[in-house]
């Protein structure tokens, strides 16, 4: 049988947890699944230092921690799972099933699935993440002022990133794996005259160097088979984001990169009670305080719509 909840929220990131922060303290019961990830991509990171209200800094899991106690505190119901899929119902009652077996219905639903990095596939890639390997800048960039560090990628991402890193490090190398950027021409423009990022054009990286530590990167140019050693102390992937939105298509509109659409200046989605809050609706920003701000947002609007259909329901009795 169904269990019945006033207001599901999928996702554990700092969306999510907000979320629940704030539809707990307006006395709705939020139930939350923390999906494959608990805590979501601050788990991956070290240590976080741009949140504001940590002045000393503090690690991504000790941070999601404290935000899923916070949630915890006001009655939030917390629990492990995954949702495997959703039936959202334009008349208002939301169907979502968790780990293919246990089935929730709703009539608000808070989406806060986040997004993940696209790696390259490497074997160090994983090995020395959070010892030198990055998939965002303004995350780890700190950690390598003064220093020389590399990027690989060649979208707005891969050239942001590269600009970001020069004001901070000594030498950016940025490894564009074609003849040219896919970046917009503005941002490519920005690389190319910033007289610290050196570019490698038509180069794939063959391996990242280090044992405990990023130490360097092996690049390859395919045009002549060369390879070559840099030395570099923080590698930073910026080929491109995923959200995790594939259980949504078909259901809710999605761009053409599957980032779900919510309505401007809202976290609306096209389905009634639907709403969706930090990376899985934010291809820009994707920081851990505007996904905050997204969760709040979401809680608020899914408040509103609920008390809103309440009213009308009764002034129909
Ligand atoms: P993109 O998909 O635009 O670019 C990914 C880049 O990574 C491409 O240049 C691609 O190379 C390269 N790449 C992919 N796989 C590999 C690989 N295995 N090895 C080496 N290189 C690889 O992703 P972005 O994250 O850059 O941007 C996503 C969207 O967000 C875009 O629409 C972008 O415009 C937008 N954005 C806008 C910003 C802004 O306006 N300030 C800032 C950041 C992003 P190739 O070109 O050869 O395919």
């Amino acid at each position: 049988m169904a269990e019945n909840v006033n207001i599901l929220i999928i996702g554990s990131g700092p969306a999510g947890y907000t979320a629940a922060i704030y539809a707990a303290r307006a006395g709705l019961k939020p139930v939350l699944y923390q999906g494959m990830q608990p805590g979501g991509q601050l788990t991956t990171t070290n240590d976080v230092e741009n949140y504001p209200g940590y002045p000393k800094g503090i690690t991504g899991p000790e941070m999601m921690e404290e935000f899923k106690e916070q949630a915890q505190r006001f009655g939030s119901d917390i629990r492990y799972g995954m949702a495997t899929s959703v039936q959202f119902s334009e008349n208002g009652f939301h169907k979502v099933t968790i780990d293919d077996t246990h089935q929730i219905e709703t009539e608000a639903v808070v989406i806060c699935t986040g997004a993940s990095a696209k790696w390259l596939g490497l074997e160090a890639e994983t090995r020395l993440n959070g010892s030198g390997v990055s998939a965002c800048a303004v995350c780890d960039g700190f950690f390598y002022r003064g220093l020389d560090v590399a990027v690989v990628g060649a979208g707005d991402t891969a050239a942001e990133e590269a600009t970001y890193l020069a004001k901070l490090c000594k030498k950016v190398h940025l490894i564009v794996r074609r003849d040219e950027m896919r970046a917009s021409l503005i941002m490519q423009n920005r690389v190319k005259n910033t007289p610290n990022i050196e570019i490698h054009w038509n180069s794939i990286t063959e391996d990242i160097l280090g044992k405990t530590e990023v130490e360097g990167v092996r690049i390859k140019n395919i045009l002549t088979n060369q390879l070559s050693d840099i030395e570099v102390k923080g590698f930073f992937v910026a080929i491109g984001h995923k959200p995790n939105t594939d259980i949504f298509k078909g259901q809710l509109t999605l761009d053409s990169a599957g980032y779900i659409i919510t309505e401007k200046g809202s976290t609306k989605t096209n389905i009634a009670g639907v709403f969706a809050a930090g990376d899985a609706q934010d291809n820009i920003y994707r920081q851990a305080v505007t996904s905050a701000g997204t969760g709040c947002m979401a809680a608020l609007d899914a408040e509103r719509y609920l008390a809103a259909k309440e009213s009308h329901h009764n002034t129909l009795k």
